[in-house]
């Protein structure tokens, strides 16, 4: 009998141990567990469909805003915390919803919202030295016979090839980079290849410069979002180079006179084109011939001889990048011009590029 009684006693403890937790499941405790765990496993969709009908909305802010899956954006809730509100505005948490520049800002979280490791760059002083304006808009280079080449939007999975092609013909060019668009992850992430690609550029010889942190249009967001548009992308390749460009070319070129003012305070160059591939429409091997035309034309026009030309290309088209580029490179020499960065074509000696920060990282 007693020996009945030890082993009832024995069950009840077992079954109490496993009971207890169940029975904690509709618990305020277990929603901060369920939340710690999304954070650190953010793949487990499942676990953010579950119903919490059985928590009053007060105990948890991230129920008063819209979950996966839910609408989102303007006259909708907002995301929780972790979740991004997508362009045609639903709540999730893949690269299509998250990524910048289409993600909605302030609506969730967006790849806009991440910050570049170390101390900021926003007290870094910024003299306004050498030749070529600030806060100006550039158009056009100053050399006779100059042709400067330039990307936009990248680093991305072409631009290592793209190196490549620039060293065979022993050019150079100038990437206006991005810090966290499309979906590639932070540049500063040295667990993807960005980073190293973005050093390569430096000691090959090619100009870096800023094309912002996520590529938002600069006319479209508030002040303080400009300077930190600005300021992220300067911590970020500040984190790959020891220091951050002076030159900068706003998204969609656009940026009206108080980003020409804020940019002009942040000490840098505006960089326009006087040259537009428009590689970005002629994304095609069959289309492509139009980007090429544009550049024989402009290099066989008999006059004003040596015209220099400041061209936009992007870095992020696979034709521009293994058709394109090769074909202007040819004509370039053919012409008798030189492939240079944009400094050199506005005869800006290289130590104004960039502003280095020399700060130990503990100040
Ligand atoms: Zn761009």
């Amino acid at each position: 009998m007693i020996f009945v009684y030890i082993l009832f006693l024995l069950y009840a403890s077992v079954s109490l141990q496993y009971h207890v937790p169940v029975a904690n499941q509709y618990g305020q405790n277990l929603l901060s567990a369920r939340d710690n765990e999304q954070d650190s496993r953010p793949n487990r969709i499942a676990v953010l469909e579950e119903p919490t009908n059985d928590i009053h909305p007060d105990q948890h802010d991230g129920l008063r805003k819209a979950r996966l899956g839910e609408r989102c954006g303007q006259g909708h809730k907002k995301c929780k915390a972790h979740l991004c509100c997508s362009p045609a505005g639903y709540c999730g948490m893949t690269a299509a919803h998250c990524k910048s520049p289409d993600c909605q800002i302030g609506w969730g979280t967006c790849d806009a919202d991440k910050v570049p490791q170390g101390l900021p760059t926003k007290e870094i002083q910024r003299p306004q030295n050498g030749p070529v304006p600030y806060g100006e808009v550039i158009v056009t280079c100053k050399t006779s016979y100059t042709f400067a080449m330039t990307f936009d939007d990248g680093p991305n999975e072409f631009t290592r090839d793209l190196l490549d092609l620039l060293d065979k013909y022993k050019a150079k060019a100038t990437f206006f980079v991005t810090g966290v668009n499309s979906g590639k992850g932070q540049i500063d992430d040295f667990s993807r290849p960005w980073g190293s690609l973005i050093q390569r550029m430096h000691y090959s010889g090619h100009q870096i410069a800023s094309h912002t942190w996520s590529h938002q249009d600069l006319t479209a967001v508030s002040r303080e979002q400009r300077h930190q548009q600005i300021l992220k992308n300067e911590a970020a390749l500040r984190n790959i180079l020891g220091g951050f460009p002076t030159y900068m070319r706003p998204p969609y070129s656009k940026c009206d006179h108080a980003c020409l003012r804020d940019v002009e305070q942040l000490g840098y160059h505006v960089i326009s084109f006087n040259l537009d591939t428009a590689d970005y429409l002629n994304d095609s091997p069959e289309k492509i011939q139009r980007s090429k035309d544009i550049v024989n034309k402009a290099l066989s026009k008999p006059s004003p001889a040596g015209r220099p030309f400041l061209a936009i290309g992007h870095d992020i088209h696979a034709q521009t990048v293994y058709n394109l580029t090769e074909y202007i490179l040819r004509r370039v020499n053919e012409a008798g011009y030189r492939a240079v960065t944009v400094g050199e074509c506005l005869e800006d000696p290289r130590d104004n590029w960039y502003r280095w920060d020399y700060r130990k990282k503990s100040d």
